[in-house]
């Protein structure tokens, strides 16, 4: 049975295919710097940086990581925070036809170890409050030379932000390994050699964890993440003079399209924070005439909670949407009573760049992922046979589309697993449970996948498990997702103490160890000490049964 009830719909409001330039991903910032040199690409904190200004900073930092003797198709790590310096490091490492590696800066420097070894990661770009993991890592992996920005680069007076003092001396004076990111631009060729890049050449590796507890780096090319730009910009209705606030962390995939790809394409401006506050927010809103908001449910949340929320301007914006998580029903209508708008909700994965769905922005739906993106055939099968539903059915969400990575970064065993061939077509399998109504709407109503969603932050109980088996207190543990109404899900660990510590320890001392392994987002709030945990026949820890009575303590399904 062919599943193309949504063909019904969509087409008579958007063509069904684009037509993506086949063109590198840093061409995207050269037309916009021919056609708006002087617009501002971002506003940081009031500072404006123009879109000839952000191009010449990127071919500079091309032309110094050929100084550096990094070649074709080498991986280049961005550990940043939301910081011009990640706008003209992503193009600039592009520019020089090397492959962009963001990561988390929440993460601790285990974790950071975890993906540059794996990624063979040669240069970084940084600043200096998050410098220092780098150096105490590089001599234990292929990390040889890193840049470090500052926050004064971009404001010189701005007493607010984090100026570090720890490392700013080494810095100033560079090193063979450390180098001063504003000297090392002001001191190179702003025309670094042309390169040939193909639009099939690998552009991006972001990591994803998943069930195995293993970091996974998905490959994407410049054509994977130009159709995702693309139709970033034309759902979203997004052109030059609009205005993106961008608040959503640029290291993860749906920041990085929507908030500064979709943007840098169509010559807008990104209003750039670098924390979330939800003040600052409002402010650049009204100041800026902010159009356009992509952020995760729990900003939305925050922000309709200000106090004075009823009292602000929220008029010049236009769209607000976002993906990750599901955004609360309660909340959407709040939205909808102080801006008239309807919350676009869509969905994607690392695996996709970022979306394969949705929601048309002229006929949203609440609690709903929308509709499939451009080129995309997404599909529910069942999860035992294979076999493909119909409308109205439960099963998992198989994805075919021009977004879709190349594979697993040197896991062909992953790629194996997590793709299905269907009438001689590859589609990834999502691991998501969704249904679709009759006129091609999806919903996502569970998962096969062993994942925690914590405020749209992904937690792989796998990973969590791995570190918390390294207390000499655990001797089994299963972590799962416990139901949380702002943070749709918190980590709890479910743990059963050695002999040797059973009394000794609390559940508190658990918890503080974990904070200091994991990354905040990742290690478990909640800890509880039982005497045994349920096991199957072949003595596998029955981890849905857990994670099932939780979800039935807190009232949910
Ligand atoms: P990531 O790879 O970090 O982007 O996480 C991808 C996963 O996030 C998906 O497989 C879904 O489980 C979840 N996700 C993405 N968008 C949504 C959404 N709109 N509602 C609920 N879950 C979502």
């Amino acid at each position: 049975m062919k599943n193309t009830a949504h063909f019904a719909f969509w087409p008579r409001r958007v063509p069904r295919q684009l037509v993506y330039p086949k063109v590198p991903l840093f061409e995207l910032l050269e037309t916009s710097a021919r056609r708006y040199p002087d617009i501002p690409a971002i506003i940081y904190y009031g500072a404006r940086i123009s879109y000839s200004r952000l191009a010449d900073e990127a071919r500079r930092t091309a032309a110094v990581l050929f100084g550096l003797g990094v070649k074709t198709g080498d991986r280049v790590a961005l550990y940043l925070q939301n910081t011009p310096h990640f706008a003209s490091g992503f193009y600039g490492i592009l520019r020089a036809n090397a492959v962009v590696v963001p990561i988390n800066p929440m993460l601790t420097e285990r974790e950071v170890l975890q993906l540059l070894t794996d990624s063979g990661t040669v240069a970084a770009i940084t600043t200096a409050d998050l410098c220092q993991r780098l150096v105490n890592v590089r001599d234990q992996c292929a990390l040889d030379h890193i840049l470090v920005g500052d926050y004064k680069d971009y404001l010189p007076d701005n007493p607010e932000l984090p100026v570090p003092e720890s490392m700013q001396a080494d810095i100033e004076a560079g090193n063979d390994t450390i180098r001063p990111w504003r000297r090392s631009l002001e001191n190179t060729n702003a025309s670094p050699p042309a390169q040939e890049t193909g639009c099939d050449d690998m552009a991006l590796l972001p990591y994803t964890s998943g069930s195995t507890g293993v970091p996974k780096g998905c490959v994407h090319t410049h054509r994977t993440v130009i159709s995702n730009t693309l139709s970033s910009a034309v759902w979203h209705n997004m052109v030059a003079g609009n205005v993106m606030l961008a608040t959503l962390p640029l290291f993860h995939v749906t920041g990085l399209v929507h908030s500064m790809l979709a943007p840098v394409y169509a010559g807008a401006t990104m209003v750039m924070l670098t924390r979330w506050d939800r003040q600052a927010a409002l402010a650049a809103i009204e100041k800026y005439g902010c159009t356009h908001w992509t952020n995760i449910t729990t900003m939305v949340i925050d922000i309709l909670n200000a106090p004075d929320i009823s009292a602000r301007d929220l008029s010049s914006l236009m769209i607000v949407g976002g993906g990750g998580a599901p955004l609360p029903e309660a909340v959407g209508k709040k939205l909808m009573e102080l801006t008239g708008l309807q919350y676009v909700e869509g969905y994607g994965m690392t695996e996709t760049i970022s979306q394969t769905h949705f929601n048309p922005p002229d006929r949203p739906k609440l609690q709903c992922i929308g509709i499939p993106d451009f080129g995309v055939d997404a599909r529910i099968i069942d999860l035992d046979t294979a076999e493909q539903l119909g409308t109205g059915e439960q099963g998992e969400l198989v994805i075919n589309g021009p977004e879709i990575m190349e594979g697993y970064w040197k896991k062909p065993e992953e790629n194996e697993k997590n793709f299905i061939s269907i009438e001689d077509k590859w589609f990834l399998r999502t691991g998501d449970i969704c249904s679709m109504d009759e006129e091609g709407y999806f919903y996502i109503v569970d998962r096969s996948k062993r994942m925690i969603n914590a405020a749209g932050y992904k937690v792989w109980p796998a990973e969590v498990e791995g570190v918390l088996y390294q207390h000499p207190a655990v001797s089994e543990v299963c972590v799962v997702g416990v139901p949380h109404q702002v943070r749709v899900e918190t980590v709890k660990a479910i743990v059963v103490p050695t002999a040797e510590y059973r009394g000794r320890i609390s559940e508190q001392d658990i918890i503080d160890w974990a904070s200091q392994q994991m990354a905040a987002y990742r290690y478990p709030r909640v800890v509880e000490f039982v005497k045994e945990l349920p096991k199957s026949g072949t003595g596998k820890i029955q981890w849905r049964q857990l994670q099932q009575k939780e979800r039935e303590k807190a009232g949910g399904r």
